[in-house]
């Protein structure tokens, strides 16, 4: 397939290109390297030994993205990952957020509906907010949105559902992740937050680098077996398999609805001291930690039911908690050396 992956020099992005290319399939990757920069394009192409075609554009650009349409008028399907994602910045500047995250949206969807292009779009378990039961299935109800990036996915979503019921030709899933974690194993490509580390796992390992002085873990008093908070870490390599096999799954016209959505997570919750404990039993090493107070607006739990995912595709999360974390510590370590040159 000729597949046009959108934020494709971002962190899923870039591995789920790595991904496509070594399962022989042709990528270009649109990316105006916001959050990203050509540093990427060099990873994957050490990985792949293929420099995929890239279009530095903005997704908001109409005019240029018609053009790589206009250009490309074989592409099978797009992945959509360019977009904001900082929960923390998108309640300081909710206009940034609106326009990058729909705008973008609506600009891609105006070329592929006519061309009945398929798309698989980044969506994301804030949908839930805090879930009444657990595991979260796909009919567990949306609740209000935390924050406007939470609300961009939500918006997104009945946005990709409006035009798949007004245009019974355009097929689309939406791909609802959990945590994602981890790096290729090479450690060529990796998660580089701008900054200081907003998620747990890149403040972890940077903690352990001895960049931040200790991991602050906020909360110990949660209703959880150990008091801190539970979330599904998905291993990045294992998210980058699903958005292929939901390409495969539409092509193979094997879907149910013109847009149906999945969960993408393990399927087990994991509280913030395991993840601590297995990172130090995996790697050897000690993180240093201290419990700070609850960060406001943090939910209590939120793990994946997997089952229709499974069923539908036969995906499933295939490293562990241990080997995700491993990953990511090597990712750590080389990219520190990628820094020094
Ligand atoms: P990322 O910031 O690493 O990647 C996004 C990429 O898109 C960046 O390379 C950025 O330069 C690019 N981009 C942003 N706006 C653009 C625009 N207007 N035009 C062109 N390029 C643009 O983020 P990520 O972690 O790889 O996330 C990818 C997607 O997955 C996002 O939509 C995000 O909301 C969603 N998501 C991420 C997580 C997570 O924890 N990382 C969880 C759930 C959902
Ligand atoms: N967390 C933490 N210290 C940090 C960052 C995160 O204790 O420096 C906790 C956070 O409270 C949550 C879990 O780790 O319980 C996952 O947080 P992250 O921001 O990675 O993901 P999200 O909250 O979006 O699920």
């Amino acid at each position: 397939m000729k597949i046009l992956v959108t934020g494709g020099l971002g962190y899923i992005g870039a591995h789920t290109s790595v991904l496509l290319i070594e399962q022989g399939h042709q990528v270009i990757i649109l990316d105006n390297l916001e959050n990203s920069s050509l540093r990427v394009l060099d990873g994957i192409a050490s990985i792949t030994n293929q420099r995929p075609l890239f279009y530095q554009t903005d997704l908001r650009d109409r005019k240029a993205v018609v053009e790589i349409f206009n250009k490309h008028t074989d592409i099978d399907g797009v992945i959509h990952f360019a977009a904001y994602k900082a929960v923390g910045e998108s309640v300081e500047q909710p206009l940034k957020y609106y326009d990058n995250n729909i705008n973008g949206l609506i600009a891609l969807l105006e070329c592929l509906i006519p061309q009945e292009i398929p798309l698989i779009f980044s969506s994301s378990c804030t949908v839930y907010g805090q879930a009444d039961r657990m595991p979260i299935d796909e009919t567990s109800p949306m609740k209000k949105a935390a924050s406007p990036y939470g609300y961009t996915k939500q918006i997104g979503e009945n946005i990709i559902q409006d035009c798949a019921l007004a245009n019974s030709s355009f097929k689309a899933i939406l791909l609802r992740y959990f945590n994602p974690i981890g790096a290729h194993a090479t450690a060529q490509i990796g998660e580089t937050p701008n900054g200081e580390p907003q998620n747990l796992i890149p403040y972890l390992t940077q903690a352990v680098a001895g960049k931040r002085t200790e991991l602050r873990i906020f909360g110990d008093d949660y209703d959880t077996p150990d008091g801190t908070c539970i979330r599904d870490y998905i291993h990045v390599m294992d998210l980058a398999a699903a958005h292929l096999e939901s390409l495969l799954y539409l092509h193979e016209g094997k879907n149910s609805s013109a847009c149906e959505c999945f969960n993408v997570g393990t399927g087990k919750g994991n509280s913030v001291l395991e993840v601590v404990k297995t990172f130090e039993k995996s790697t050897q090493k000690k993180v240093p930690y201290s419990i700070v107070a609850r960060r406001p607006g943090d939910i209590v739990q939120a793990y994946a039911d997997t089952h229709k995912i499974e069923k539908a595709m036969g995906w499933k999360a295939q490293y562990s908690l241990a080997e995700a974390l491993q990953s990511a510590w090597k990712w750590e370590v080389h990219s520190a050396h990628l820094e020094a040159q």
